[in-house]
């Protein structure tokens, strides 16, 4: 075959093969090119993992409409007019291939307007064939949309993944471009679905939230950090939080989303002898250096980067991390569990926070005060529950929260409340709920000076060994502050004369026998110990019918207890399932 030129489409088909990998990376030429036109809002749309179509709209600066065309043109940018503006670029383009490359192996339509300008253009290019260009009303900005990508190379169409998987790629991409800016406002919308948004609120942590959830968001401690020079901020996860992979690890050199193995090696290494091998941190860095001291044209696709001095920047992100996890508490003497048992760990939460995922938890047991008489005291049958047993002095409307505002659905096999909150949903237990309520409201009291509302209709009495007799007898004083009075009534045979009105109705066998089990497991204080045997006996029992009206009034009063999360005897009074983890779940299946 004799030597001759190639014709330019095929140039341009050829040198596509570059720049337009699949379709994530459409998207992302499409992104930098608003982000570099100034906008303030991204749209992206897919459908069909972005094969079928694919769509950039912003509101950024526009194109001239005499421009439209050249845009299209090989090597033609806006950004860079001579070789040396390469050393000090402020935009994520350059190259001016990224749309010509587009059009070489799709069906491109381009509506712009430029601010400046009155009327838009609509351009449309099938294989870089302008088959449409005519004067279009529409808002500054630009929308690009992509058809049929490679229609016009088979071999790319074959290489495609399947659907699922660019669908993932382009998501992270978004998702990607929103943490790097995180002043700009993106949302994915993949086959008429939301699936990704961030709010422009110029907060990484925004972000974050939103890309990873507030489960693992809530795992990961901020770095902020400057060596030599070089800063490095984001959030990077504690240690006792991990991951397998590395798909969340993210870097970011000057706003540009890199694949760079050394820094990422960094951030592993940081991590050395707090995780586990082959355990992977949610990381996400942005790394600022001297634009000078960076070279962004080493790669077609800019995910590669060179560093005038790499050494300095691996050390810059590894003590930044070290310095992030060493400060959480977690770091040099945290002993890592085996992978295999999950990452049960006490996690840190934030103040206020709620305990982390359900997995952690076992469900509350029923009361422990030895199992056999706990199943004595148990009601069996449903009991009535009035919520003014609950004594007042709890609730004022002054009280902070330190729940979110919860909604009750429903009730539980006669043992929890079903609620929505702000993150997702709770399960409380009821008979728990109901013994932190019981306790606080008597301890207010108790430090305010004020005496214990009681109630004399404990009925009947109980028998007792000479020896339980004696310790009863050595006791019973001591219990007065409580609201309780017990009293001989006989000999080995003991009354209860006044009890705390959350005991009304009961009998004084159960009381007494309460009583007298804590005197066996007496704790640090056996008083505390009575005390919250006397709660737990008195509190909603599982098995006890509630109506909605119940269920709130127990809800709100849980809401207004410092420490709504466990009961006093340790038992735990509610676990969380994020919407993260429940839509996790769900794509599970
Ligand atoms: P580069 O971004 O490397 O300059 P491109 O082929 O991506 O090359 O874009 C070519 C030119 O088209 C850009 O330099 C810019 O002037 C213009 N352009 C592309 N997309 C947009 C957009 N969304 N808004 C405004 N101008 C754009
Ligand atoms: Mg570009």
């Amino acid at each position: 075959m004799p030597i001759h030129v190639l014709p330019d489409h095929v140039v341009a088909q050829i040198a596509a093969g570059e720049v337009v990998e699949r379709p994530a990376s459409v998207i992302k030429e499409l992104v930098e090119n608003a982000l570099d036109a100034g906008a303030t809002h991204i749209g992206v749309a897919s459908i069909g993992g972005g094969q079928k179509m694919l769509r950039v709209s912003d509101d950024g600066s526009g194109i001239r409409a005499a421009e439209v065309e050249l845009a299209f043109a090989r090597h033609a940018t806006s950004k860079l007019h001579t070789a040396d503006d390469l050393l000090h670029l402020q935009t994520l383009g350059f190259r001016g291939e990224a749309l010509c490359s587009i059009a070489a192996v799709a069906h491109v339509t381009c509506i712009s307007r430029h601010r400046d300008e009155q009327t838009g253009l609509r351009l449309r290019l099938e294989g870089s064939v302008i088959t449409v260009k005519q004067a279009s009303g529409a808002p500054a900005g630009t929308v690009i949309t992509v058809e049929n990508l490679f229609y016009n190379v088979p071999a790319r169409l074959k290489f495609l993944k399947k659907e699922t998987t660019e669908k993932r790629q382009i998501a992270q991409i978004v998702t990607l471009y929103a943490m790097a800016y995180p002043k700009i406002r993106f949302t994915l919308e993949q086959d008429g679905r939301e699936a990704f948004r961030s709010n422009g609120s110029g907060k990484l942590s925004d972000v974050l939230a939103a890309a990873f959830g507030s489960e693992t968001f809530k795992q990961l401690v901020p770095v902020e950090s400057t060596t030599n020079g070089i800063q490095v901020s984001g959030y990077t996860a504690t240690p006792e939080a991990g991951r397998g992979n590395r798909e969340r690890m993210h870097i970011f050199i000057n706003g540009r989303a890199v694949q760079d193995h050394s820094l990422l090696r960094a951030v592993t290494d940081a991590y050395k002898g707090l995780v586990p091998e082959g355990q992977y941190p949610v990381s996400v860095l942005m790394v600022s250096v001297p634009p000078e001291d960076v070279d962004v044209n080493v790669h077609p696709t800019k995910a590669e980067v060179r560093f005038r001095d790499p050494n300095a920047i691996f050390t810059a992100v590894q003590r930044a991390i070290r310095e992030a996890i060493i400060g959480t508490g977690g770091g040099t003497n945290v002993s890592y569990r085996p992978a295999a048992s999950g990452f049960t760990s006490p996690r840190r939460t934030p103040s206020g926070g709620f305990r982390p995922s359900f997995t952690d938890e076992q469900l509350p047991d029923e009361s422990d005060v030895s199992s056999e008489d706990s199943a004595e005291y148990a009601a069996e049958e449903p009991r009535e529950f009035d919520i003014s047993h609950i004594p007042e002095g709890i609730g004022q409307p002054d009280r902070p929260r330190t729940l979110p505002v919860l909604r009750v659905v429903g009730q539980m096999g006669l043992r929890y409340v079903i609620a929505e909150g702000p993150v997702g949903m709770y399960l409380i237990d009821q008979h728990a709920a109901h013994q932190r309520i019981l306790y606080n409201a008597v301890r207010a009291r108790m430090d305010e000076g004020q005496d214990i509302p009681v109630t004399e209709t404990v009925g009947g009495t109980a028998r007792t060994t000479p020896v339980q007799s004696r310790q009863l007898d050595d006791l019973i004083p001591s219990l007065h502050p409580y609201g309780l009075w017990i009293e001989p009534f006989g000999l080995h045979i003991y009354r209860v004369a006044a009890a705390p009105n959350f005991l009304a109705d009961l009998d004084a066998e159960l009381v007494i026998r309460a009583v007298l089990n804590a005197i066996l497991n007496p704790g640090d204080d056996i008083r505390e110990a009575v005390f919250i045997a006397l709660c737990r006996l008195g509190a909603l029992q599982h098995g006890t019918l509630l109506t909605q009206a119940d269920m709130q009034a127990l809800i709100r009063e849980l809401e207004r207890t410092p420490d709504p999360l466990t009961a006093p005897d340790g038992s735990a009074v509610l676990v969380e399932f994020s919407a993260d983890l429940i839509a996790r779940e769900f794509k599970r299946r």
